[in-house]
Order: structure tokens, then sequence, then C-alpha cells
């Protein structure tokens, strides 16, 4: 019987019943590991994978196999049977929806399967907070999904990928992970997919999750988790098997003396959504809100978030969302929020649905 059957069968549910809402994991925490995991090692590329390089850039991500970052942490071995296979190797600032949903579609299809407990995605730091937030949203399964990345390239001094990757095993090892979203593991700390954000782009740690904190900690190869995960159950979960890509939205950024230019644009090609990433509490200069009121009324759907890196955007503060039928992001930063949007217009261009959608994630 696969790990984490026995575990659903120990918290007294049935396969059937096992939900994501269901299995939280309840054993005390940095508990040991019991028996021997099968975890499956995705590959995306990144500084994970990088190396440097002695003309030019210093360094370039996405060179290094995944059986050589493997290689590289023999401890690995020691913590569960590894499986792994190479998705793409690339940096993620090129990270895409079609990578995206093979990679929802490849996820959910191996946590279906008894053999596989659990996935590790190594991923570029760059979009990782996105790519985690879109799995979050699209992987129907209890079993831990760890995304991994690091900020220096093997061979630089500190490089921070072999401690990263070894943390993510073990996390994904762990029935206490279960039942908890998408992680996301790095420079010792644990994360939930939803709250994260890359906040330095030169010093660690490089992740935080400025609203709610990190999860837990790793101290010595031991997790411990500083919180519950209360997954609510209007959560939204997305079937994107058959899609073969997402609906184009784009974001626009405020600052002071912003221009409507890049909507008239996003107009002009046909977007169905526009994120604004507004000042303050997703507020918008008055040439842009004119703008996006004439797109909410053409039925693109316009969402308000805010170039803030901590806060919530909730509705009608100091702009009207009701009168312009605009929908209001609340935890998710501008980059999350057109991952939701993307997603919640496959099923619905309705703001006030759409805002639904928002307030259950
Ligand atoms: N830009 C690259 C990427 O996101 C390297 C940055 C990193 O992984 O830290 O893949």
């Amino acid at each position: 019987m696969a790990f984490f059957d026995k575990l659903k069968r120990m918290m007294g549910f049935s396969s059937a019943q096992a939900t994501r809402e269901e299995g939280t994991g309840k054993l005390e925490p940095g508990e040991k590991i019991r028996g021997r995991p099968r975890i499956h090692v995705l590959a995306t590329g990144g500084t994970i994978a990088g190396r440097l390089v002695s003309t030019g850039p210093r360094y370039r991500a996405g060179v290094l196999g995944i059986e050589a970052l493997l290689d590289a942490v023999p401890a690995l071995r020691g913590l569960a049977d590894l499986s792994h296979e190479q998705v793409a190797n690339i940096g993620s600032q090129d990270m895409d929806e079609s990578i995206w949903l093979n990679l929802a579609r490849r996820v959910n299809e191996l946590l279906a399967s008894p053999d596989v407990d659990g996935v590790v995605i190594t991923h570029g730091t760059d979009t990782l907070e996105e790519t985690a937030c879109f799995l979050d949203l699209a992987v129907d399964s209890v079993k831990p999904v760890v995304l991994v990345g690091a900020t220096r390239p093997a061979g630089a001094l500190g490089a921070d990928g072999p401690g990263n990757l070894l943390d993510a095993v073990t996390v994904t090892a762990n029935p206490a992970s279960s039942g908890r979203g998408v992680l996301v593991v790095m420079h010792g700390s644990l994360f939930e997919a939803r709250d994260i954000t890359k906040v330095s782009s030169s010093a660690l740690p490089a992740f935080a999750a400025p609203n709610s904190g990190p999860l837990g900690q790793l101290v010595d190869g031991r997790i411990h988790y500083g919180q519950r995960t209360v997954l609510s159950p209007k959560r939204p979960c997305f079937d994107v098997s058959r899609l073969d890509k997402l609906p184009p939205v784009g974001i626009v950024y405020g600052h002071a003396g912003a221009s409507a230019l890049p909507i008239k644009a996003m107009l002009d090609a046909g977007y169905r959504g526009i994120v604004s990433a507004g000042v303050g509490s997703g507020n918008l200069h008055r040439d842009v809100l004119a703008a996006l009121a004439d797109a909410s009324g053409r039925g693109v759907v316009v969402v308000r978030a805010s170039r803030v890196p901590s806060g919530l955007t909730l509705r009608n503060v100091e702009v009207d969302d009701n009168r312009f039928g605009f929908v209001a992001a609340g935890m998710l930063n501008p980059q999350k929020a057109r991952v939701l949007l993307q997603l919640a217009l496959t099923r619905t261009r309705k703001p006030e649905e759409i805002q639904k959608v928002f307030d259950s994630y």
C-alpha cells in the first residue's frame, strides 16, 4: 500500500473519502519518516540547475540535468526512493502556460498513482511563486507537492541548491506535509504557495510570505511546522486536463503619472482580463481608472491588486468596485492574481462570480 494511503488509513480516511481538505497530516512536528516514501522529481531548470560561466553573463540558468542535481546530494537517497524526469531546462523568466499545463497534468497523473507518494519540482526562482500558485489551483491531491529553487548556481561559494533540495525531499517525504496544498521550500523555511513571493533579487533569504509568514522551519533535517493549514472547503481547484491554452491576461503597473497606453494595447490585442498592480490599496491614476472602467464595460475582467508587497486589496476602499464591476485581489499579489484570473476565466466572465473565486482562495 502506498505510503500516503497508509497515512490516510491511520488517520481514518478511506481513499475515496480523502480530499485535500481532509489530509492535514497530524503527526508531531519533526517526527521521523516511517517507511520509504517514493518521490518523483520533476526538473524545470533555474539557478538550481545553473552553472558559473567564464565569459559574458556570470552564470547560465538551466544547464545541469536532473541526474546531476540528484547525484550531487547523496543524502537524498537515504530519505526516499527517488525517480525523476526533466520537464524543461530553462531560466524561469521563460516559464509559460504550456509548461504549466503539462506540469499540472503530469503532477495529477503521478499523484493518482499508488506508486508515487509525493512530487518535488525544481524551478528557477524568478517565477517560482507563479508556478506554485498555478499548481496549487490545478492539482487535486492530498499528497505533497513541493517546489524548490536556489539563488546561487552550482560551483558558487555558498551554493544553496543542494541544501534546499535535501530540505524539499525531507518535507515531501514527511506525512505531516500532506493536505497543505502546494508548498515551497527555500533557505530553511517552508511556505504555502498562496502567499510566498520573491523578496530579494540578490540577498538570502530571497523568499518570504509577507502576510502569513512561513508555515514552518527546517532545522538539522527536521521539520517544525509552526502553523496548521486550514484549507477552505470552497477552495478553487481547476481541471486543466483538457486545456491547451489559457485566456490572455495582462498586468498593468501603477506609478505616479501612469498612462492608459498599456491598457489600450491589451484591449487591441484581445486580452480577456487585466490585473492592475495599483498603488497603495490598489488605487489607480484617474486616466488608468477611466481606461479600466471602459475595459470592464466591454466585458474584460479587471482585477485590482497592489504593487505594495504586503497587505490586502479589498473591495470599495478608495475605488468604487461595485460601480465599475471590478474584482479585488485580496491577499494575492498581481502576478498570482493573474494566474487565478486566467483560470477563473476558463469558467466564467462574470466579475461577481470571479470575485467569489478570489474570496475562496
Ligand atoms: N532567472 C533564472 C530563473 O529564474 C535564475 C534565477 C534563479 O533561479 O534564482 O530560473
